[in-house]
């Protein structure tokens, strides 16, 4: 593939491609100085699942999301170390993952469940 064809424009909104871009938020000095303390806090053990996570894997949870609670997000009472996975988990529940918007408008329900079952009663497999 020819250099420069990669990120060719293809016609996407601009809302569409501001959603997919990394929040500015977490590219913030502040931000970065605020999760260091977090992590320090929590002493790099994910405070979901217990597992303790390597200096640079940790993520840094709103507890209630700074969608919510934007005046809470450099709160440290309302932030928590998680691993990966667990993060991942609450993301996805929350708003569909990172930075994706949800599909199906506001409170939808993700297509499964956190046990990676369909979530739709009327499913094959829940027949
Ligand atoms: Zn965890």
């Amino acid at each position: 593939m020819a250099i420069g064809t990669r990120f060719k424009r293809t016609g996407t909104t601009g809302r569409e491609r501001a959603a997919k871009a990394v929040d500015p938020f977490y590219r913030s000095k502040d931000w970065y100085r605020f999760r260091y303390h977090v992590l320090k806090r929590d002493n790099w053990t994910c405070q979901v699942c217990g597992v303790r996570i390597g200096k640079k894997g940790g993520h840094v949870d709103h507890i209630l999301s700074r969608h919510d609670r934007p005046d809470l997000a450099f709160d440290l009472r309302n932030a928590r170390t998680c691993c990966a996975s667990c993060h991942s988990r609450k993301t996805v529940l929350q708003d569909g993952g990172m930075g994706n918007v949800r599909t199906a408008g506001p409170g939808a329900t993700p297509a499964c469940t956190v046990q990676g079952e369909p979530s739709d009663p009327g499913h094959p497999w829940n027949r």
